[in-house]
């Protein structure tokens, strides 16, 4: 016999991604970076943001940045919001944050 589940919390199933928040610009560091396995950082002129389709949710970044400028998008506080949509549409169009040039050089 054929047994079908259907899931009853379609909420789990949507996909989630961990932001870069405005705490971000003119960053002098880039310790996330060098702890992302999967190279979903980009960097822009004055900060990173995070491809969502990269992201794999691992969390290791978060504790490695000292301006606390990441967080999971479920944890978004409200005035950071628009960096949801900052992050994945310009990721696309950034190149990958390589860790070894600081956003703002000195
Ligand atoms: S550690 Fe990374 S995410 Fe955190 S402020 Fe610096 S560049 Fe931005
Ligand atoms: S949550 Fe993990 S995969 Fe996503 S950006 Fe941070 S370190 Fe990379």
């Amino acid at each position: 016999m054929i047994q079908v589940f259907i899931c009853r919390y379609p909420c789990l199933m949507v996909s989630m991604t961990h932001v870069v928040t405005s705490a971000c610009v003119l960053c002098k560091y880039q310790d996330c970076v060098h702890v992302c396995p999967v190279e979903a950082f980009r960097e822009a002129e004055e900060y990173l943001v995070i491809d969502p389709d990269e992201c794999i949710d691992c969390a290791a970044c978060i504790p490695e940045c000292p301006a606390e400028a990441i967080y999971a998008d479920t944890d978004l506080p409200e005035e950071e919001m628009s960096w949801l949509d900052k992050n994945e549409e310009e990721a696309p169009g950034l190149p990958i944050a390589e860790g070894d040039s600081p956003v703002l050089a000195d």
